[in-house]
C-alpha cells in the first residue's frame, strides 16, 4: 500500500471503501465494501469460464464500472480491489499458481497486473476460501478472535486458519485445503485431487449423495439438498449418508484443533443448513477426537453467508494494517 492510501486509513477518513470480489467457477460476486465492513451495494454475473482468463477478468472489470457509478459510491476514497479468487493464488503477488480446468487459461493469470490495466485499481487477491474465512474473521462468527479456524463444507470443503484475522496460506500458498485430510470415513473413497481416503470424499454434499447411492440409496433422489429431506422423512440410508459425512468434518475438525488450538472453529457452506442431524454428528465426532483441554471448543455457524467472501476479499484492504499481513 503506498503513502498515499496508508492516510486514508478508516480511522482517519471514515470515507474509504474497497471493492471485494468472490470469483468462482460459476459465478463472480462483487461488493463495494465500506470500512466498517458494510456492504453498500453489490452486483454479481455469471463467470464466463469457458472463455478464458481474459474474458473473466474483462467480466470482473465490468461489475466494479458498474459498482463505481452506484449511488453509494459516490466520494468514497476506493483503497483498492481485493480478491477472493479460485484457484492456488500467491498473495504475495496476486497471481494464479495453480488451478483446475474450471476457469479456462486461468493458471499463471498475473490478477494484479490484468486488473490494474483495467481499473485502475491496487489489487490483492487470495483463495476464495480464505477470502471467505478473512470475511468471518473480520465481521462474523469469528469476528475478535485471535485464533480461528474456518472449514466450508459445501460442493467442495476447504478452510482457512487466521491468525489475528489473518490468513494463514502457507510457504507454498496451499495452506487451508483442508479437503484434502485424510479422513479415517474415506478410507478408499476417491477423491477429487486424484488421491483416495480424503475428507472431501465422503464429506462435501456431492459426495454425500454419491455415498448414499453406493450404499443402495434411492436413484431418484436427485441431489443432497433432496437426500436431506429424505434424512428428516426416515430414509435411513440417507440418514447414514448424511451422518457418515457429518463425522468426518467432526473428526477433521478435532484433528484440526488438536494441532492448531484455535479459540473457535467456524462451519460454513451449504451443508451447515443441514439441520440437527447433520451438527449433531459434527459435534459427535469432534468430541470423539479433540482432546481433554478442547472439548469445551465452541463449533459455530458462519454468520456472513454468501457476503463472507466479497466482505473478506475487501478486508484485504479494510481489516488490517499492511504491514501486519502475511498476504500481501
Ligand atoms: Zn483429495
Amino acid at each position: 500500500m503506498d503513502q498515499a492510501t496508508a492516510q486514508m486509513r478508516p480511522e482517519e477518513s471514515g470515507r474509504i471503501a474497497a471493492f471485494g470480489i468472490d470469483l468462482g467457477g460459476t459465478k463472480i460476486a462483487a461488493g463495494l465494501i465500506a470500512a466498517d465492513g458494510t456492504v453498500l451495494a453489490s452486483a454479481s454475473a455469471p463467470t464466463p469460464a469457458t472463455q478464458g482468463a481474459q474474458a473473466v477478468l474483462d467480466a470482473v472489470a465490468a461489475l466494479v464500472t458498474e459498482l463505481s457509478a452506484a449511488p453509494a459510491a459516490k466520494d468514497l476514497d476506493i483503497a483498492g480491489l481485493g480478491l477472493g479468487a479460485a484457484g492456488v493464488i500467491d498473495a504475495g503477488t496476486a497471481r494464479v499458481l495453480s488451478a483446475t480446468d474450471t476457469i479456462l487459461h486461468w493458471a499463471g493469470t498475473d490478477l494484479a497486473a490484468e486488473l490494474l490495466a483495467r481499473t485502475g485499481l491496487q489489487v490483492r487477491a487470495v483463495n476464495d476460501v480464505h477470502a471467505h474465512g478473512l470475511g468471518e474473521a473480520w465481521r462474523g462468527a469469528a469476528a475478535g478472535s485471535a485464533n480461528a479456524l474456518l472449514l466450508a463444507v459445501g460442493t467442495g470443503i476447504g478452510g482457512s486458519h487466521l491468525l489475528a484475522g489473518i490468513p494463514q496460506t502457507g510457504a507454498h500458498h496451499v495452506g487451508g485445503h483442508m479437503g484434502h485430510f485424510a479422513s479415517p470415513l474415506a478410507s478408499g473413497v476417491r477423491c477429487s485431487c486424484g488421491r483416495s481416503g480424503h475428507l472431501e470424499a465422503i464429506a462435501a454434499g456431492p459426495a454425500i449423495h454419491r455415498n448414499y447411492l453406493c450404499l443402495g440409496g434411492d436413484a431418484a433422489v436427485a441431489d443432497t439438498r433432496e437426500l436431506t429431506a429424505r434424512a428428516y422423512a426416515g430414509d435411513q440410508l440417507a440418514r447414514q449418508a448424511l451422518r457418515t459425512g457429518a463425522l468426518a468434518v467432526g473428526i477433521a475438525a478435532g484433528s484440526l484443533a488438536n494441532i492448531l488450538d484455535p479459540e473457535l472453529i467456524v462451519l460454513s457452506g451449504g451443508m451447515i443448513g443441514a439441520g440437527s442431524l447433520w451438527w449433531d454428528a459434527v459435534r459427535e465426532g469432534f468430541a470423539t477426537e479433540a482432546i481433554e483441554p478442547l472439548q469445551h471448543l465452541e463449533l459455530l455457524p458462519a454468520t456472513l453467508g454468501n457476503n463472507a467472501a466479497i466482505i473478506g476479499a475487501a478486508g484485504l484492504y479494510l481489516a488490517a494494517e499492511p504491514k501486519d499481513r502475511e498476504c500481501s
